[in-house]
């Protein structure tokens, strides 16, 4: 089959396009004939390589896609050869105490595509039967691959830990990305208040037309926790939904109100930064942290994906081959919404 591999950890120029055995599914698993993959941040970092990550090489990145089942494993019942399906790349045991207590996403042996495993950045994957969930007739691939991890990851922070309720106020920092953009929207749906903190007029515009009602350009506003405050009645937000980590999150915990919640699922500027404690305990602080989402919470994002209610932001589509040039476009941070790969 064709896919996009590399033998390597490093940058760009360590990626290949080329052949590699078609894998077979095993008990309980289904081989996807992949159609559309989408690009995460997790993807640069997974081909970077970092201390302590060992791969089986030549590795396959991508956590996202959608396809047609084109085999099964033994033992397969709920799945048929040729229904057309997205994938789900977070894979957990199903017997662990995380498991029956439906928090799947803290499986002891948790995986995901792409990372622990080979992805979807080829013809061909395979995946846990209950790692794939129909697509309604004519939903399109691309969307239904951009959609996947984004807003599983994003419903699972603002919905299952976050708790958030009709009337309050969240700051998303950070205009453009996939999860962002899922992020605005999710909230608007909770019946949420949003303000966005974006660095440039394009991207805050992509977050207006999704809902986003105050639009901060941090361009212009060094202190946007100071711009918060303005906007809230001097209140602060509700719940800060902060995915950059460096440079962003000291003044996240600034703009929170007292009592706020500061959500996060990831570190785009960094993982690494200073604190000042005190805003913690004298403003009464949670931060809430978690990757990924439940099976659970998979079907009722995609749920509502399938039902158009929730939008995923399409940037650009190359073709598989051209993963590479995909992935310095992510890499420069340039794209407004998710890149995919088409798969033929
Ligand atoms: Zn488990």
């Amino acid at each position: 089959m064709k896919a996009v591999y590399f033998h390597r950890h490093g940058g760009p120029e360590v990626l290949e396009y080329g052949d590699l055995p078609e894998p077979k599914p095993g008990p309980g698993q289904v081989l996807v004939r992949l159609r559309a993959a989408a690009l995460n941040h997790l993807d640069l970092w997974v081909r970077q390589g970092w201390p302590g990550l060992k791969l089986a090489m030549p590795h396959i990145p991508g956590a996202d896609g959608a396809g047609e089942v084109a085999a099964l494993g033994e033992g397969v019942q709920g799945v048929a050869v040729g229904d057309r399906v997205v994938i789900n790349g977070n894979l957990s045991c199903g017997r662990c105490e995380f498991c029956l207590a439906g928090q799947d996403n803290m499986c002891r042996q948790w995986g995901l595509l792409g990372e622990t495993l080979p992805g979807t950045y080829a013809q061909y994957v395979v995946v846990p039967e209950t790692n794939v969930l129909s697509l309604p007739a004519g939903f399109d691939y691309a969307a239904a691959a951009a959609a996947s991890l984004v807003f599983l990851t994003a419903w699972h922070s603002l919905i299952t830990r976050g708790r958030l309720q009709p009337g309050e106020t969240v700051l998303v920092v950070g205009a453009s990305g996939g999860v962002n953009t899922a992020s605005v929207q999710i909230a608007r749906l909770a019946g949420a208040r949003v303000i966005v903190v974006g660095s440039s007029t394009r991207k805050l515009e992509l977050a207006e037309s999704l809902g986003a009602e105050v639009l901060i350009d941090r361009s212009k506003e060094d202190n946007w926790a100071k711009a918060v405050y303005k906007a809230t009645g001097r209140r602060g937000a509700d719940v800060v939904v902060d995915n950059v980590g460096a440079g962003a999150t000291p003044l996240s915990l600034r703009a929170a109100r007292k009592g706020g919640r500061i959500l996060t699922v990831g570190n785009t500027g960094g993982p690494k930064y200073e604190i000042d404690h005190r805003f913690l305990f004298g403003k009464h602080l949670s931060i809430i942290g978690s990757t990924m989402g439940t099976h659970h919470d998979f079907r009722t994002a995609m749920g509502l994906v399938f039902e158009g209610r929730l939008k995923p932001v399409l940037d650009r589509q190359y073709p598989l081959a051209e993963a590479r040039a995909a992935l310095e476009r992510l890499e420069a941070g340039d794209q407004m919404g998710k890149i995919t790969l088409a798969i033929d």
